[in-house]
């Protein structure tokens, strides 16, 4: 953890936070923080600065926040359509995606996910924030990338994509496809990532319709969370 992300209902008085839980766990045994100490925090959705441990007892840390005037980093200019990944991979994914800087996230069906993802309670709300949380506290951010969940592929693809992705390069990673992922370039993205078993080519024909080109990554056929740092380092 690289910041301390508070959230709203952590502020319990003018300038001062009370923390309990996971981040007062590890303000305590990782950082070692007693009173008196400063750490780096933010407050989600807002600025970046100092605050002062006033109580570090038991379960519990007190905050006194300094002036948080600083900026978060921009996000990248992209939009992952990411067909819905294993649960235990979703959390890994969501957490990667929130370092790297991706302002918004898609979660989408396709014809390799398997059902029962969707029933997963880590689709629940609380634990989409904390993953895109801890995303952050590891990039020094606090702006959650915005998530959108897609439970119908064909639906999503044909009346909402088209309009998501306007004005933007749409690409779909595909292993094999003709095209080189192209590098650097400078301008928005929509990048859409396969699910484990990959796209079904009904689904790239499908993307295409909506103006998305296949790429390929070479040939090496990654995960999905070591392509989407490859795609992001190669692309920004
Ligand atoms: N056997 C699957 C296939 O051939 O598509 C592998 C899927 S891979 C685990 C999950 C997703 O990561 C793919 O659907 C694709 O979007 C992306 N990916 C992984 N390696 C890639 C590569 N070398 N080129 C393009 N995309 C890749």
């Amino acid at each position: 953890m690289n910041l301390l992300l508070l959230l709203p209902e952590d502020l319990v008085g003018p300038g001062v936070a009370r923390l309990r839980g996971r981040r007062s766990a590890h303000v305590r045994e990782v950082h070692r923080a007693e009173a008196g100490d400063t750490l780096k925090v933010g407050l989600l959705g807002g600025g970046i600065g100092t605050a002062r441990v006033i109580l570090a007892e038991g379960a519990t840390v007190e905050l006194e926040l300094g002036e948080l005037d600083q900026p978060p980093p921009a996000k990248l200019p992209l939009t992952l359509v990411l067909a819905l990944p294993r649960p235990k991979v979703l959390n890994r994914v969501l957490a990667s995606a929130a370092s790297l800087g991706v302002a918004r996230i898609v979660l989408v069906n396709a014809w390799r996910v398997e059902k029962a993802y969707w029933k997963s309670p880590r689709l629940g709300e609380d634990n989409l924030r904390l993953q895109r949380v801890l995303g952050l506290e590891q990039a020094v951010d606090t702006v959650l990338p915005e998530l959108v969940l897609a439970r119908l592929f064909r639906p999503f693809v044909e009346r909402e994509l088209p309009a998501l992705a306007a004005g933007t390069r749409c690409l779909v990673a595909h292993p094999g496809a003709a095209t080189p992922c192209p590098r650097g370039i400078l301008e928005p993205v929509t990048l859409a990532i396969g699910p484990e078993g990959g796209w079904i080519e009904p689904e790239v024909e499908s993307l295409r319709q909506v103006g998305f080109t296949p790429v390929d990554l070479g040939p090496r056929i990654l995960r999905t969370e070591t392509a989407l740092a490859a795609l992001v380092g190669r692309l920004f």
